[in-house]
């Protein structure tokens, strides 16, 4: 399996000098094994995905993308009405969400004219379906399971399995809620690599309770607790600095220390092969 983080932060983008290193590109992140292929959530990090793909499939209006959706606020939607694909009449588009109606209602929402030019949904070059993730689901040859988080109006986890590896994707979420925390550590359990929400520092956290987000500290005891490989520290706040990102990977390196718990901290592009 391979996973392609196209974008690692959350709320807005950031493309300010002193985050060049990490990024800035809102959450989108990218899971193949063999020839398939499954995208989540459309921040902008879907917008420089969908420019690499001029030269396959998707770029010449043959391909099929699968993208499930944690959740409909911005930062997870936003790079959709500049995703090239969906202006190439032919591709096949599925979209995945808990609740298949709101989805498509959010989509259709995005390309009416008061927002796009396009003017509809339905004078897309792709065709949209939209399946309800309600179980385990088969989606592109992974096995994909889900387990709700703790967010303002909700969202959804997945775990996501070929070839004997699991990868989990856990945000936006808000640790602290055992009836939310406890399904949590079991849909991550044994994991090979977990993507947690860390957009806090412990210190930070008590001015954003309700936010709906977590700490590094809370991903690494989420990591610990469901005995995960790697975490990757995910969801960034957009005014977190390359520096500060640098000393969130080493407290959460240090307090993983011992454990077996390896620790990284999410930029876009990053690719993790396993
Ligand atoms: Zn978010
Ligand atoms: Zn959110």
């Amino acid at each position: 399996m391979r996973l392609t983080i196209w974008g690692a932060f959350g709320s807005i983008v950031s493309p300010d000098r002193d985050k060049w290193r990490y990024g800035g590109n809102t959450a989108c992140l990218e899971i193949t094994h063999g020839d398939g292929r499954l995208v989540v959530d459309a921040g902008i990090g879907l917008v420089p995905f969908g420019d690499t793909l001029s030269r396959f499939p998707l770029g010449k209006g043959k391909g099929v993308l699968h993208l499930a959706f944690s959740h409909l606020h911005w930062d997870h939607i936003q790079g959709l009405p500049f995703f090239v694909p969906a202006f190439i009449p032919g591709n096949e588009f599925h979209f995945y969400g808990t609740d298949r109606h709101l989805l498509e209602e959010c989509v259709e929402k995005l390309f009416r004219s008061t927002f796009s030019p396009v003017n509809g949904a339905d004078k897309l070059g792709a065709r949209i379906a939209y399946h309800e993730l309600a179980g385990p689901a088969d989606i592109s040859g992974l096995a994909v399971r889900c387990a709700p988080l703790r967010h303002p109006d909700g969202a959804t986890a997945f775990r996501i399995e070929a070839g004997g590896r699991a990868i989990v994707l856990a945000f936006d979420h808000e640790a602290g809620d055992d009836s939310f925390d406890r399904p949590l550590r079991e849909l991550a359990s044994g994991a090979d690599v977990l993507v947690h929400d860390a957009q806090y520092d412990p210190a930070d956290y008590p001015a954003h309770e309700g936010w709906g987000h977590s700490t590094w500290r809370d991903a690494v005891e989420t990591a610990l607790a469901a005995r995960v490989k790697t975490l990757v520290l995910f969801h960034h706040d957009p005014d977190r600095s390359d520096a500060g990102l640098d000393e969130f990977g080493r407290k959460a390196s240090a307090a993983a220390a011992g454990h077996g718990l390896e620790v990284l901290v999410a930029r876009d592009r990053m690719v993790l092969d396993l």
